[in-house]
Order: C-alpha cells, then structure tokens, then sequence
C-alpha cells in the first residue's frame, strides 16, 4: 500500500510544488456542500497540491507594461493537468482518486440536489481551510493563503481518496507579519485593517481585514482576476496591488524559503 512520503515523492515527481496531506475527520463540523465525504462518502484523506505561480508572470503587472501576462487561467491549466495525473497514478494502485479545484462558494447552489437529504451540486471543498488542515500554510492578513516557500504565489488543486495516509498536522507556524502593506497598496481602499473577519479553521481561526469584492471588479487592469471556473464572486488578487505588496514584502523581510537573485520590486511599482 502506498504510504504518505510515497505519496508525495509521486506528486513531486509530476512537477507538483507542494503537497500535504489533511485526514478525513478534520473536515467534521462542515455542512455538507463544503465536506468531501459528500462526494466521496469512504474519503479517508484529502490531499493538497501545490502549484507555483512563477515570480516572473506578475513582472508585467508590475512594471505596468504587460498586462496581458498574467491570468488565473494559464497557471491553473498546469495544475489541472498535473492533478488529473496525480490522479490516474493513484488509481493505478487501485485508489479512488477524486479531483476538487478551487470554485467560488457561490457555485455551491447551482443545481438540485439528487435527493432531498442531499446538498444541492455542487460541493465545493474550501481549499484553503484544506491547505491549512494539511500543514501547507496559513491564510495572511490580507486574505491570502500563505506559504513559507512560496507566499501568495500559488495555486491549490486537492484530490479526496480513500487510501489511508498518515495525516500532517494542521499548519502551526506563521508567514504574515501583518504588515498591513497590502492594505496600503491597494487604490481602491477595499481593505479595511479596522475591520477584522474570522473564517473557521480545523484548529482555531483565521483572521484577515475585511474585504469589499465589489471594488475589486475596478482592478482587472492591474493583475486582479477572477478565479477560474466560477462566476467572478471572488477575485484572484495575486497580480493586483495588494498580491504584488505582498510578495514584496514577504522577500524583502527574508520570510519565504525560496529565494531569488534579485528583488522583486526593484523598480517603481505599477499604478492602479
Ligand atoms: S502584505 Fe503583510 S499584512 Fe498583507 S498578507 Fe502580506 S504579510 Fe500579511
Ligand atoms: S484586487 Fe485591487 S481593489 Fe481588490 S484589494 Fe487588491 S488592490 Fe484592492
């Protein structure tokens, strides 16, 4: 039987950037339309991959003078394919392997449920409280899932299964100093650092300033995005401002394991 470091050497192998793994039972406590044993009712684990989204994709967003570089799109075709073969690997050993990709929360009603005691498709897995359950990361003040490699900079894929793995823990550490640079950077004040939110955890809770979405749709034209396959309730902010800010911030105070050669802001950064 595979066990967990296999697992990951599999998923590594693939190009897979990070991985970690959450047990079943820390999704206990989520309604229905966000658990994955909704979908996969023998889930044993649920898997989180990783995948980067290269540094110099967000250069054109910087430097104000390519705009088009940057879409939540083309990162997230590699990790859609790289899951999909993640996926075929486990199946060969004769696992199930069940594939889940961000969504906006807003999806979660499209469509009947199957039956009255059912949730109504789609299930949507909150892939960062995922991420978190699987030790990946935390999410940072200004509402970014953070990781010690990589910062904002990356996409997560999770696969539900019900091969039996030794869980990681729950993430411990800490990325965001809560600067609150992100906060600053953006033009069109839709973070608040006044007002806090707390989103649920599987151990504790995550707090970040309040985020006004509706000003977000002003900022496409600086790297702002919605996420793929959803219907644009939730903006992906990595090449806006505030994401740029931030990888900024978090290189420049030496707190990401992956290092560069160069600074990423080693020129005026782009306007609004
Ligand atoms: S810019 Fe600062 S406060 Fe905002 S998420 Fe990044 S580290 Fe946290
Ligand atoms: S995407 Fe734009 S408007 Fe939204 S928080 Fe970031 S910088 Fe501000």
């Amino acid at each position: 039987m595979l066990t967990a470091p296999e697992v990951k050497k599999l998923a590594t192998g693939l190009g897979i950037d990070l991985v970690g793994i959450a047990s079943a039972d820390r999704f206990a406590g989520l309604p229905a339309d966000a658990h994955p044993a909704s979908v996969l009712p023998q889930a044993t684990a649920v898997i989180v991959l990783g995948h980067r989204v290269p540094r110099g994709s967000l250069r054109g967003h910087e430097t104000g003078h390519a705009h088009y570089v940057l879409s939540a799109n083309s990162p997230m075709q590699y990790a859609l394919t790289r899951t999909y073969q993640f996926c075929c690997a486990l199946e060969t050993e004769g696992w199930e392997a069940f594939p889940m990709y961000p969504h906006s929360s807003d999806v979660r009603e499209m469509g009947v449920p199957v039956a009255p005691d059912k949730p109504a498709p789609n299930v949507v897995l909150d892939i960062e409280y995922a991420a978190h359950a699987a030790g990946l990361g935390e999410m940072g003040r200004g509402g970014f899932f953070l990781t010690p490699e990589f910062g904002p900079r990356q996409f997560f894929t999770a696969v539900i299964t019900d091969l039996p793995l030794e869980a990681d823990a729950p993430f411990a550490g800490s990325v965001c100093d809560a600067c609150g640079l992100c906060v600053e950077a953006c033009p069109a004040l839709a973070l608040s650092r006044e007002e806090l939110v707390e989103h649920p955890l599987s151990e504790g809770v995550a707090t970040v300033y309040a985020l006004r979405k509706e000003s977000c749709r002003v900022c496409p034209g600086t790297g702002g995005t919605g996420v793929p396959y959803a219907t644009g309730q939730d903006p992906w902010r990595l090449g806006a401002p505030c994401g740029r800010a931030c990888v900024a911030h978090l290189e420049d105070s030496g707190l990401l394991t992956r290092r560069f050669h160069s600074p990423f802001r080693n020129e005026e950064a782009s306007s609004c």
